[in-house]
């Protein structure tokens, strides 16, 4: 608002300061006489007009019959001066003039023509000009800020007022049910969610069933996940099926400047809903407003929760017969309002998880299908390469893969654009103007193969079906990718301790062969401190703990974040544990590279020379028997 006003008086000003420009513009070539501007003029008395005209000095002379001034100039004088003089009412000084041989020059006033002129140039002009810049502005800015926002409406004079109930001033998006364009159909995977949304769909198409055995439907349901699982999506999928009208707006949007206009948006809203009823409510993000309130009396928070409580009084308020139903989306569930969380609210809670395996190649199969792509496209491997992708993810694997096509030139995507864009997700774009020296490129060889090595020596690690050393735009020098065969829901704590070997693989490489080491392992010590970590205080693996919960997760939907919840000394303790199991991975891969160290020689040589190796490639040459060289090597 602040900020709004500072530039309304910035622009009045430029505004004031252009039409004053055209003012003297116009002044100073209409009227030239008017002015002085660069001329030279003089005041003299009537008897030097008089005495100028005696000596035949006088060259021409001008003045209007009814204005006793008169403006006259000499002979032979280098820069006119113009002499002004009050004459009196003469009859001689037409013939003295004549007698002197200057030229006159009388002017008679055309009166009404020459004044309207004048006022029109001088007045009305200027003024029309005001006027209509300023409505250009006006509009413009209007425009820029957004019309719903009614303190920039200079005209109606609608400053910040709530009632009247026009629809944009709560700032809700509402869109009839034809243009939400949104369907189950639209919606792959999720199929548990969509069970138990249809009921809501059911509901909102006949309440008098409902209504006539006396259930009570919830008023409100919580679709809790991780970002880009379809939450919005699937909302939105909830008005089309029912064919109603779909009410949306975002919990930021409710945080305003001032108090008491977030919970004024929500009342509208609601009035708003009331009048369109059935329909759906959806409010994104709840958790900027949902947010559990504190007990200190001191928030300064007063706003948000003001916001909240109205939004409580509003879902607690209306007849639920008329058949509004209240969809929220959050993925930080763990913070919100317990109040928002109680029967008659937010009761329902439809969680909207990652897809697995099957759901994920769903979500491919929807969105591929507006994609041309060559036959044979194999969906699934894409599927099987992504595990912990979300729907946006997929969604988007599937345009880059899309865009790849054209940028290369074809006109259907193929297996491996798909593939390609797989890696971009993952590790962002190809950067070659990164350009690696030699030795540097050698060291990312050996280290990918590496973790390749320790990967394809250990029963429990996935299988590798990429190695490359071509540099990304995240900042990784080169990876290896590994897939898993099919989809894991447990995970051994042998996999899990193969895991952390092959993570210490790269950087055992780099030490078996060049005996240093290099910032290069930044991103596996991370992997595998946290993997340690969890193994430590979630998982229950290890002996010195056991079966002890020692952390809880922070938000389960966004980064998994563990605090530790014991006794400082336990936190050491838990510190030294997780140094040991990562100490002894690093020996694990240490040894098998050692027993392999020749195939890491033979391998990294091929993954410089080519760059890019597939997992196929990987496995041939690594099984492949060389005569000349023994089969075991120290
Ligand atoms: P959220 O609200 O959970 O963060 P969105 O609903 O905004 O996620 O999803 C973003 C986009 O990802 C959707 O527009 C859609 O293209 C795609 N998407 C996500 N989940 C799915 C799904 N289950 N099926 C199809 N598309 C999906
Ligand atoms: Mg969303
Ligand atoms: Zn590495």
């Amino acid at each position: 608002m602040q900020l709004d006003d500072n530039k309304r008086k910035r622009n009045m000003l430029l505004y004031v300061l252009i039409a004053f420009v055209v003012y003297m513009v116009l002044n100073t070539f209409l009227f030239p006489n008017l002015q002085n501007g660069g001329v030279q003029t003089q005041d003299v008395n009537y008897t030097q007009l008089l005495d100028d005209l005696e000596n035949k000095r006088v060259e021409d002379i001008k003045y209007t019959t009814d204005d006793a001034r008169a403006v006259y100039t000499l002979k032979g004088e280098e820069g006119k001066v113009y002499r002004t003089t009050t004459m009196p009412t003469d009859a001689d000084l037409t013939n003295r003039i004549q007698e002197a041989g200057a030229t006159l020059k009388v002017t008679v006033p055309d009166r009404d023509s020459g004044m309207w002129t004048y006022l029109f140039v001088t007045i009305v002009l200027p003024v029309l000009v005001f006027f209509l810049f300023g409505r250009w502005l006006n509009r413009r800015m209007k425009k820029a800020m957004g019309d719903d926002n009614p303190s920039m409406d200079f005209s109606s004079g609608g400053f910040g007022g709530f009632g009247g109930g026009g629809l944009g001033k709560s700032g809700a998006r509402i869109v009839a049910s034809k243009d939400v364009g949104v369907t189950f159909k639209d919606v792959a995977g999720q199929e548990e969610a969509k069970e138990s949304l249809k009921e809501v769909v059911d509901f909102l198409e006949k309440p008098q069933r409902y209504e006539a055995i006396g259930a009570k439907l919830p008023r409100g349901a919580l679709l809790v996940g991780p970002p880009g699982t379809g939450k919005t999506l699937l909302a939105k999928a909830v008005a089309g099926e029912a064919g109603v009208p779909f009410f949306s707006i975002s919990g930021s949007e409710f945080v305003e400047m001032f108090v008491g206009r977030g919970a004024a948006k929500v009342r509208d809203l609601f009035k708003q809903a009331k009048e369109k009823a059935p329909c759906i409510v959806f409010i994104d993000e709840i958790d900027t407003i949902g947010k559990k309130r504190d007990g200190s009396g001191f928030s300064g928070n007063d706003e948000r929760e003001q916001t909240l409580n109205q939004l409580l009084t509003e879902m607690d308020g209306f007849d639920n017969q008329k058949g509004i139903v209240v969809l929220a989306a959050t993925n930080r569930p763990d913070t919100l309002d317990p109040a928002l969380l109680r029967p008659g609210r937010f009761d329902r809670r439809v969680p909207v998880e990652l897809p697995d395996l099957a759901g994920r190649k769903a979500i491919l199969e929807l969105h591929s299908k507006d994609v041309k792509t060559e036959p044979g496209i194999d969906l699934s491997a894409i599927a099987r390469a992504t595990p912990g992708a979300s729907g946006a993810d997929l969604a988007n694997i599937i345009n880059e893969g899309a865009l790849r096509a054209v940028r290369l030139g074809r006109t259907r995507a193929t297996q491996e654009d798909f593939e390609e864009s797989v890696e971009v997700i993952i590790a962002g774009q190809q950067r070659k103007s990164t350009v690696l020296s030699d030795h540097e490129k050698q060291v990312v060889a050996y280290h990918e193969i590496g973790h390749a090595i320790v990967a394809a020596r250990q029963k429990g690690s996935a299988p590798v079906t990429k190695i490359t050393i071509v540099p990304r735009t995240n900042g990784a020098l080169g990876y290896t990718m590994q897939v898993e065969e099919d989809e894991h829901f447990l995970t051994t704590k042998q996999e899990v301790l193969d895991k952390l070997a092959v993570y210490c693989g790269g950087r055992a490489a780099e030490e078996l062969i060049f005996g240093e080491m290099t910032t290069g392992a930044a991103n596996d010590i991370e992997q595998a401190t946290k993997l340690a970590r969890n193994m430590v205080t979630r998982f229950g693996m290890s002996d010195e703990f056991g079966m002890m919960a020692l952390g809880t997760v922070q938000n389960a939907y966004l980064n998994q974040d563990t605090s530790l919840t014991c006794a400082p000394g336990t936190a050491e303790r838990v510190d030294a544990v997780v140094k040991q199991l990562i100490a002894e991975a690093h020996e694990r891969a240490l040894q098998a590279l050692k027993e392999n160290k020749f195939k890491l020689h033979e391998l990294a040589h091929y993954l410089y020379k080519k760059e890019t190796i597939t997992g196929e490639e990987f496995m041939n040459l690594l099984t492949r028997e060389n005569p000349l060289m023994p089969k075991t090597n120290g």
